[in-house]
């Protein structure tokens, strides 16, 4: 392969493709392309802990070394704006290309925006990168009031921390409850309870009309009710939408994401996908999903390296993400779509507890709060491909390893 490897976007998945290809044995060219002037660092820090600490740096996911010692070509700073289909190459600002054999795009999602008026205003921030959390950083450390618009994991997260740094937060969430799309209400309720214990104002069921500012600087968030929320900094969390404008724009099949088969490749065979831009089949429940994990995108990248060196193997990770909010670390192994019955294990009261999700006696996916082992287990089951019984679940973690050890001590029948 002359031409070689060439990836666009250099966040958790495009990284891990870099790093797989050479794992794999590729020994072609490599270029990494990514729009910031930074090297690649971990997303996960910005909302937790980096916007409290204005010492905090950011996180490389790999030392300078990694990438000239295996021969990557890493190009930050650079925004690539349309793919040559026929001539198989980027083009570059000014005259310049860049040809490659398989493109991979990994290109990954950006926060959704609210159209309302006031939201152009100084103090309107949402978070995606390095920039916006030192950007939340500074604006937070001068004022008393914070409105989060959304309460999804990144706003809780962001709601937490900032709390926890003094600051009067309020949070606004459409739905009727926390965290709706993502995790069992019961999840959601306890989150609620125990953010609104450390002060941390929730309004549910309702959104911000309008923002208000003076010179030009956000002072209020004003909800549809009429209820002015004073406001010097607003973080805008409502998701994320997948950057596909790039593939769009080349032909490549897009329908929330940039459509991928079990190997990852696009509807151009050349072009592969991965990340949060990248919409499959997943082999677990048959739907067409779209993750936004650190798990997904590395997974899906250390696929994308083995189709490329020529492996046939199908996209069967097991998905499972965390987040910490507060004083609660949220661990979710599995899907829960389509599960129709649960056991919760531990005590809501002692903020550890786990709700186990079945579809008739098959676990399809595990919610904790503090329960690490649940976690842990559950991941270990599910590669497996293991439902424990739920007597085993409620006697607890030995039951569940013994039961599992026994399961996995059976040679399987052809
Ligand atoms: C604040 C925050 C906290 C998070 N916390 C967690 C967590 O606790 N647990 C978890 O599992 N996940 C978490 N996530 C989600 C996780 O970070 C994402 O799922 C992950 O970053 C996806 O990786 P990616 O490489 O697909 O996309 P990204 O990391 O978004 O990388 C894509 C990169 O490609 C660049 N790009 C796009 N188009 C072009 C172009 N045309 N030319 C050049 N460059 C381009 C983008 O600017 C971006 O830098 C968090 C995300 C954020 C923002």
């Amino acid at each position: 392969m002359k031409n070689g490897v060439v990836i666009v976007g250099a966040g958790h998945a495009g990284v891990q493709a870099a790093a797989s290809l050479r794992e794999e044995g590729f020994d072609g060219p490599v270029v990494l392309i990514g729009d910031e002037n930074e090297l690649p660092y971990h997303k996960p820090p910005l909302s937790k802990t980096f916007i409290k600490d204005s010492e905090a740096k950011p996180q490389p996911m790999r030392g300078e070394a990694f990438y000239s010692g295996n021969a990557i070509d890493y190009r930050p700073g650079l925004w690539i704006d349309r793919i040559d289909l026929a001539g198989r190459k980027l083009e570059l600002a000014g005259a310049a290309s860049l040809a490659f054999d398989h493109l991979i795009l990994a290109t990954g999602s950006r926060p959704r925006k609210l159209p309302i008026a006031g939201i152009e205003l100084q103090g309107v921030v949402s978070l995606r990168s390095i920039a916006d959390a030192r950007l939340i950083r500074d604006l937070s450390s001068n004022c008393t009031d914070v409105v989060i618009l959304g309460g999804g994991f990144i706003g809780l997260e962001i709601a937490a921390t900032l709390r926890a740094g003094g600051r009067n937060v309020t949070v606004v969430e459409a739905a009727d409850r926390l965290l709706g799309r993502v995790v069992a209400p019961a999840i959601g309720s306890h989150v609620r309870q125990r953010l609104e214990a450390t002060g941390v104002r929730i309004l549910t069921g309702t959104t911000v009309s309008r923002l208000d500012g003076n010179d030009g600087r956000v002072s209020a968030a004003v909800t549809q009710d009429g209820e002015r929320l004073p406001a010097q900094l607003v973080i805008v969390g409502i998701g994320v939408i997948p950057n596909v404008e790039l593939a769009e724009a080349a032909g490549v099949t897009t329908s929330n994401g940039i459509c991928v088969d079990a190997q990852m490749r696009t509807s151009q065979p050349q072009i592969l996908s991965i990340g949060d831009v990248a919409s499959y089949r997943h082999w677990f429940t048959g739907n067409d999903v779209r993750l936004e994990s650190v798990q997904n995108a590395t997974d899906q990248a250390r696929l994308a390296a083995r189709t490329i060196v020529g492996h046939g193997d199908a996209y069967s990770a097991v998905p499972w993400f965390w987040s910490d909010i507060g004083d609660m670390k949220l661990q979710m192994v599995g899907l829960t779509t389509g599960a129709d019955n649960h056991i919760a294990v531990g005590e809501t009261s002692e903020n550890k507890f786990s709700i186990y999700h079945f579809i008739g006696d098959r676990l399809v996916a595990i919610e904790s709060v503090n329960r690490p082992t649940d976690h842990m287990m559950g991941r270990k089951m599910m590669a497996a491909g293991f439902s424990p019984t739920k007597a085993a679940v409620t006697a607890g973690a030995d039951a569940l390893k013994a039961d599992l050890a026994a399961y996995q001590a059976v040679p399987a029948t052809t």
